[in-house]
């Protein structure tokens, strides 16, 4: 079995991505070789191929979004077999052992997960992502995809869809609460289909006005343009949760003053610099909270996959070529994307013969 593969690599901050060939490393007992078949494209995709958060190890192979077929199983693996369908997240190992993996919360390992990309490994080496056509990774790390059709919309549920599901799950969403998802793109999109399938009422603020109907028929109840102030001051002290997927610096108070009582903003997105700080009265006066929130555990992932299966939720995607993926990174800095750009591993797998 060969374990090259194609991928596609930026060698620095501001080059473009060009197709690489790549080893992925011998089988273990307990790993996973997986054909890619579709990998989503995340805005933290484009932070670390262009150095955003200032830690990227370079030649860098994003995707962390991944659907494949299972090619081979090392001599462990109980739970997969050849031709099985299944996802790769953002997370590839983890420590194991400390209280965060105990509780199935990897994603908040205390000695850092290795991520599906940009981790460094030993001998010089760094983990490489899903903008490739094979991956091995470990059976504990792979999810098994219960939707049986519409695989390529599934791909993004391994990021976009746990970032959303995760929060809303631990600030116990469900009928009883009146949601605000802000941003409509990649994470935001999901955040809208799952807080209204848990049964929340849910209130969308965009910055684009030509989302309003799309917003709607995604599942919000309302869409609020957010910089129309008449239109914000609509929602004053109304909302019990926000979940904010803004990527870039931007004005918490606009939205901390939406909030009631003891209601929460919970920030998902992850701008490069800092936000402003957000005025300390707003918070105090309401005793609201301002929180953070990362991916998801794997136990939890698995059950959003089931969540989504059970509830028919997918992602809506414009499927690209691999050779268009920077020019699908301008687009999505214009929000140009509805709703998440997934790469049909396809058109790589050409490139090879
Ligand atoms: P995306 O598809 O680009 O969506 C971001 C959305 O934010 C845009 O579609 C836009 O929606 C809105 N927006 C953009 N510029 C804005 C501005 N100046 N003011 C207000 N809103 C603006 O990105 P994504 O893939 O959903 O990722 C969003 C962020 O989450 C990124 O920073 C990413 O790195 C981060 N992330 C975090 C986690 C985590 O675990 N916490 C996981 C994945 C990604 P409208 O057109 O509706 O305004
Ligand atoms: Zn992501």
């Amino acid at each position: 079995m060969t374990h090259t593969a194609a991928a596609y690599a930026t060698h620095a901050a501001d080059k473009p991505l060009e197709l690489y060939a790549i080893k992925r490393r011998e089988l273990g007992d307990q790993d996973i070789a997986i054909d890619i078949l579709y990998c989503g494209v995340c805005h933290s995709d484009l932070h670390t191929a262009r150095n955003e958060w200032g830690n990227t190890l370079y030649p860098c192979i994003p995707g962390h979004e991944i659907i494949g077929t299972v090619t081979a199983v090392g001599r462990d693996v109980k739970s997969f077999k050849v031709g099985d369908t299944v996802g790769v997240g953002c997370m590839v190992d983890s420590c194991g052992h400390c209280s965060a993996c105990k509780t199935g919360e990897e994603n908040y390992c205390e000695h850092g997960f290795i991520m599906t990309y940009n981790s460094a490994l030993s001998e010089n080496t760094h983990t490489f992502g899903g903008y490739s056509t094979k991956i091995v990774v470990a059976e504990k790390f792979v999810f098994h995809i219960p939707h049986q059709t519409n695989l390529a919309a599934v791909a993004p549920l391994l990021c976009a869809g746990i970032t959303m599901y995760s929060p809303l799950r631990h600030w116990k969403i469900d009928s009883g609460k009146k949601v605000g998802i802000v941003g409509l793109g990649g994470l935001g999109h999901m955040g809208v289909k799952l807080a209204h399938a848990m049964g929340a009422y849910v209130v969308l603020f965009t910055t684009s006005a030509s989302k309003i109907a799309d917003g709607k028929s995604l599942g919000a109840d309302e869409v609020v343009i957010s910089k129309d102030p008449d239109q914000m001051a609509t929602q004053v002290n109304s909302l019990d949760f926000i979940l904010n997927t803004v990527a870039v610096p931007h004005n918490l108070d606009t939205y901390l003053n939406l909030l009631k009582r003891d209601g929460t903003m919970c920030l998902v997105g992850a701008p490069a610099t800092p936000h402003p700080s957000p005025e300390a009265f707003n918070l105090i006066a309401k005793r609201r909270s301002l929180a953070g929130s990362l991916i998801g555990g794997l136990r939890e992932t698995q059950e959003m996959l089931n969540f989504c299966a059970d509830h028919d939720i997918t992602c809506d995607i414009e499927m690209i070529a691999m050779e268009d993926i920077n020019q699908a990174y301008e687009r999505m800095l214009k929000n140009d994307v509805k709703y998440r750009f997934v790469i049909d591993m396809q058109t790589l797998r050409d490139k090879e013969k």
